[in-house]
This record gives C-alpha cells, structure tokens and sequence, in this order.
C-alpha cells in the first residue's frame, strides 16, 4: 500500500483539485482530508458519514470555586499566567492555559482538576469513490498537527482492512507540525503550486520539509500559463535541486465549472486541466514504481 500525499506550502493552490480528481482515479484507495483547519474535499466527494469520533486536543486547569480559598498559590506557579483573580474569584483563563498540571500539584484543598478538552471531531465516511476519512477542529481548536495525525492512522487501519492499495492524503498548507504530521511515512509527495512568487517561495519552503525526511518529491505547476517566466523560475529551481516537474497544469474554466458543481474536474469534462491531471495520476503512480 502507497501513501500518496498533495502538499502545497500554501492555500489555494489548487492542491484539492487535483487530490479530489485522484480519488476519481485511483482504484482501490482510501482518501485521508489532513486539512483539518480547512477541510474542503468532502465538498468534491459528498462522504456519508459512517462514524464519528471526538478529538481531544489537549488540556485545561479547571477549579471548583467550592474548595477554592483563594489562596493564590496557583497562580504563583503558574508560569503561563494563564490564572487569573477576577472579582476576588480565582478563574483558569482557558486559552493561555497548557494543562501543564502544576497548580494542580500545589494547590493545598484540591480544588483544581485537569480535564480533557473536546475541541474537534473526526470521521470515518462512505463516498462514491471509497472510504473517506477526514475532521473538523473546533473553533479556536489547537492542535491541528495531532489530529492530522488521527485522521492518518485511521485512514491507513481503514486501508489495511480493505485492502487498498493508495492512501491519498490531501495535506493541510504550510510548513508547520500539521504538514510534518501530514507527510510522514508517505511513499511520495506532490507539491502543488503556482506561478507567483509567494507560491514559488512556499514551495521552496516545503520542499525543504519533504528533503528533511527523506520523502520522495516531486510538483505539479498549476495555472503555469499564466506565468510562463515564473514557471520557467520554478523548473530551473526544482532541476538544480533535483526535483521533477511531473506536469504543469492550465488555466482551465472548467476547473471552477466543476468547482461550483462540487465535482472532481476530471469527472466535469474533457477539458485540457482534466486530460493533465489524469496524465499527472499516471506520472505519480511511475514514480511510485521508480521508489526513491
Ligand atoms: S491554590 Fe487552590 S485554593 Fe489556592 S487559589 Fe488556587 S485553586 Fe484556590
Ligand atoms: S495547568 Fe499549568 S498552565 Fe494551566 S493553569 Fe495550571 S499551571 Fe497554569
């Protein structure tokens, strides 16, 4: 089984375009959305949910104002001043707090518990194309990079059971702990990017996290036409860093036709994007064949 994950370096590069046009592809595959700030492939691929998990991403300090004497004494420990005296009450101010426990460990009534915080939810779901594993972090939720790492392993237990043959992960932006946990043990990444110099820049970026762990790389240029002197820039960057451009994708309407339809483009038409991505699913699954 070949884990398959499209990166970017940076939003809105078309990097879902080209996962949801895979998972139309690919035979035999279980589809991983590791976007979990933005999730937006179950837009092209309408999952049904089959099961629904909580995420807990970390914890918080919470005191029983019954026990409480108010003392202070948590709050001279606590070094992420995340405990407060409001109206002569002694508060736990839950975003600076990191659940470190100290407070706990000082406080002389046991007034103060560490609890778990819900702050997201992730799914195991049936499409069209096959199983679809992906999550929603709550609002203000934290810990993106662990639940990445969540919807991965269930992504890959799924696949193990069925038997398939790709996990397709459709990575989150960025060059932070979500894309860290999102490439991790992947046979090869597909950077997808754009003609602009923040795109190049991004990719730049995350090429240098996927040579850090030794994952195979190669990119796919989107819209390269609108930029043909900052795609040339991109081809000469990726040959000196000995990177293959595997495709370079149009400028294609019918890209946001499918978009609006909320269908994978190569599913919308015959357009001359939809012909590219299909060859680029064939280019990926050579160098797959090629190893490292
Ligand atoms: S250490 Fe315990 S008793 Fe003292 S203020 Fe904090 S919570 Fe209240
Ligand atoms: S758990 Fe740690 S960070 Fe949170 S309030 Fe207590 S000492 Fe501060």
């Amino acid at each position: 089984m070949k884990q398959i994950v499209v990166i970017s370096g940076k939003g809105g590069t078309g990097k879902t375009v080209v996962a949801g046009s895979f998972a139309s592809l690919a035979n035999q595959k279980v589809m991983a959305d590791c976007d979990v700030d933005a999730a937006d492939l179950y837009l092209l691929l309408h999952p049904t949910i089959k099961e629904k998990h909580k995420f807990s991403g970390g914890k918080k300090a919470v005191i029983d104002k019954d026990r409480c004497t108010g003392c202070k004494k948590c709050m001279e420990v606590c070094r992420f001043e995340a405990i407060k005296e409001i109206r002569s009450q002694i508060v736990v101010d839950a975003i600076s707090c990191e659940g470190c426990g100290v407070c706990k460990y000082v406080c002389p009534e046991q007034a103060i518990r560490i609890e778990e915080v819900v702050n997201g939810e992730w799914y195991i779901s049936d499409t069209k194309y096959g199983p679809l594993v992906h999550a929603k972090l709550g609002i203000a939720g934290e810990n993106s990079g662990k639940l990445v790492t969540v919807v991965k392993q269930n992504a890959k237990l799924v696949a193990e059971k069925g038997n398939a043959d790709y996990i397709i992960i459709d990575g989150p932006p960025g060059i932070g702990c979500p894309v860290i946990a999102s490439i991790g043990g992947a046979d090869i990444a597909l950077i997808v990017t754009e003609p602009t110099l923040s795109g190049m820049h991004d990719m730049e970026r995350v090429i240098g996290v996927a040579k850090h762990f030794g994952i195979k790389t190669v990119v796919c240029i989107n819209k390269y036409d609108l930029n043909l002197k900052n795609t040339q820039a991109i081809e000469e960057y990726c040959q000196k860093s000995n990177i293959k451009v595997v495709s370079k994708v149009p400028f294609d309407k019918a890209v946001i036709e499918a978009l609006v339809k909320e269908m994978p483009v190569v599913e919308h038409s015959d357009s001359s994007a939809s012909k590219e991505i299909k060859d680029l699913w064939d280019k990926v699954q050579e160098e797959l064949k090629d190893g490292k």
